[in-house]
């Protein structure tokens, strides 16, 4: 999780909004909900590139300076596409 203005990864809980959990960063003072800011700046395509690298056994800081993406946000990606596929984690078939 971090700030989709400044990447901070300082946030806080700011309570519900129409059912989502809505965070505020510490840090700039910007609010945002869960989910929203994950995909923020990046297309599929590096995404897709980032978790390939990842489960052909990259570390996530490498990954990070290779793509120039946040680690965390890598992170994200990883945690995403394990709630999608939580059993059989297939990445050749869900990255195509
Ligand atoms: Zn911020």
């Amino acid at each position: 999780m971090e700030c989709p203005e400044c990447q901070s990864t300082h946030i806080n809980k700011n309570g519900q909004k129409k059912g989502k959990q809505n965070y505020m960063c510490v840090e700039c003072g910007r609010q945002f909900i869960d989910c929203y800011e994950t995909y923020r700046g990046y297309s599929d395509e590096l995404r897709d590139e980032c978790l390939k690298m990842y489960v052909n056994g990259m570390g996530l800081r490498a990954i990070s300076r290779v793509k120039k993406v946040h680690h965390t946000t890598i992170i994200n990606w990883v945690k995403q596409v394990g709630k999608l596929l939580p059993d059989s984690y297939s990445p050749e078939k869900f990255l195509k």
